[in-house]
């Protein structure tokens, strides 16, 4: 039935980039037999779970919506993918992203547009726009996406599903394509808090191959999800609602915060006096980090090669040409074949919005800017976090907005790269502090777009924020 709703579907919304019909029908067979055979099957034994183009699946293609991996099959699964499997899940496709995860609106695939399934003139916002779109189509109850600065939370707000960023660390990020490596994290898109809920606690948990894995366990979610958590401590911070906010957005996140006043939470301001410097400390860091892990990308150490014919043959002709006019400094600004190599294959696979990233980041960490901007930017990392841990000592959760206003046109922002990375606004921080951070549906604009509530929580509490998030559900 699901591949079928994608099949009817899919035309028009553009989530997946390839689906893998044949290996899921196989993978749904065997829980089948199992299942009548009376042996154990998995927590989602059975369940159609899309996982976004940046994991690994063993011999399977992970593209990165890049035309630099286009033929990229992993020898091995990267632990998400690994425990998904383990639980049984049917992995129906591959979705659609920004390339390497850079965007807001899954315009920068190199392979194809993701539309909005409530207006498919409307981004379906990014970079994660595939795994969410796919939720809201009804194509699949659940999929997998990474949140390096709001990927997960800003697609499920713009598209009314759920989408959960757990605590850096959390979840594993061996075999996940890195974009930056101290704020990437892998979580959970669905329909509902408790399905979220469940696919997270089937992937979270500590894992020796990625060093960054939190030691502490991961208790399950799912068995106290229905709970409401008496005396509960809303945090709202004034900023969140200054001008920029649409008014559509104010309305339905004010009315979700008195649900919760309603329900006997206490309301309480706090001060996040740092977070109006999130984004520029984001798109500082982000890059830098983006800038040393895609220098892979050369196609030698990984990715698509130029042609070296054409490529030696050009080379020869400038080489010639200099040698004619007797220009011995044009000679010596020639490439050499291995720098012309990583060049052209560099240019031609990459595109706009990631060599832009690259160049900016190699900007900042180069000699001389070094300390004016990289350095800067984590001592302000720094007092974002300790913002959040003063507000923590106050509040149990942090409510506000996803995005200042829903899903915008497809073509709208992305010839302004600076206005798409001010969509980032209010869900860069919890990736720069490194809390678990949700995204639920609450409510709908005038004219009938969803709108997401924001709630965030201090490090590890992915319980306390999916049991929040559920009071109010
Ligand atoms: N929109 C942000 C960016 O472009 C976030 C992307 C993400 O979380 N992967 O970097």
């Amino acid at each position: 039935a699901c591949l079928d709703r994608i099949a009817a579907t899919d035309q028009r919304v553009g989530a997946f980039l390839r689906t893998t019909p044949e290996r899921a029908l196989a993978q749904a067979a065997d829980i089948d037999r199992r299942r009548a055979a009376g042996d154990a099957v998995g927590a989602l034994g059975g369940v159609p779970v899309a996982v976004k183009d940046v994991l690994c699946d063993e011999g399977q293609l992970t593209t990165c919506a890049s035309k630099m991996l286009a033929d990229f099959r992993p020898p091995y699964d990267a632990t998400v993918v690994e425990r998904l499997k383990q639980a049984d899940a049917v992995l129906v496709g591959r979705t659609n992203m920004d390339e390497f995860a850079m965007g807001g609106s899954t315009e920068n695939s190199a392979f194809q547009k993701t539309r909005n399934p409530w207006d498919l003139e409307r981004s379906p916002g990014g970079s994660s726009g595939g795994a969410a779109a796919c939720v809201a189509a009804g194509q699949t109850a659940l999929s997998i996406g990474t949140d390096t600065g709001g990927s997960i939370r800003q697609p499920a707000a713009l598209c009314g599903v759920v989408g959960l960023k757990p605590t850096y660390g959390r979840v594993s990020r061996y075999g996940l394509v890195a974009f930056a490596s101290s704020l990437d994290q892998v979580g959970p898109l669905g329909r509902t808090v408790s399905d979220v809920a469940l696919l997270y606690d089937a992937i979270a948990g500590h894992d020796p191959h990625d060093t960054t894995s939190a030691k502490a366990a991961a208790e399950p979610t799912l068995p106290q999800v229905n709970e409401p958590l008496k005396g509960l401590r809303v945090g709202v911070v004034p900023e969140h609602f200054a001008a920029g906010l649409s008014e559509s957005v104010r309305q339905a996140v004010e009315r979700a915060i008195d649900s919760y006043r309603q329900a006997g939470a206490q309301i309480v301001e706090v001060a996040l006096p740092h977070a109006r410097h999130a984004v520029a400390t984001y798109y500082v860091i982000a890059p830098c980090e983006a800038s040393s892990n895609l220098a892979r990308y050369d196609g030698v150490h990984y990715g698509r090669r130029t042609d070296p014919a054409a490529m030696h043959a050009r080379l020869a002709a400038e080489r010639k040409s200099a040698a004619e006019a007797n220009d011995a400094t044009a000679a010596r600004q020639i490439d050499t074949a291995l720098v012309r190599l990583y060049r052209q294959s560099r240019s031609e696979a990459l595109g706009p919005e990631v060599q832009r990233r690259i160049m900016l980041g190699a900007y900042a960490l180069s000699a001389g800017y070094y300390d004016a901007y990289y350095l800067k930017a984590l001592k302000v990392r720094r007092l974002i976090r300790q913002d959040f841990d003063a507000a923590f000592e106050q509040v149990d959760v942090i409510a506000g907005p996803v995005t200042a206003s829903p899903a915008f046109k497809l073509g709208e922002l992305i010839d302004d790269p600076l206005a798409m990375y001010l969509v980032d606004l209010y869900t860069v921080s919890a990736n720069l502090a490194g809390l678990p951070a949700i995204s639920l549906p609450c409510g709908l604009s005038p004219d009938g777009l969803p709108i997401g509530l924001h709630l965030m929580a201090p490090p590890l509490k992915e319980s306390r924020l999916l049991r929040a998030a559920r009071m109010f559900e």
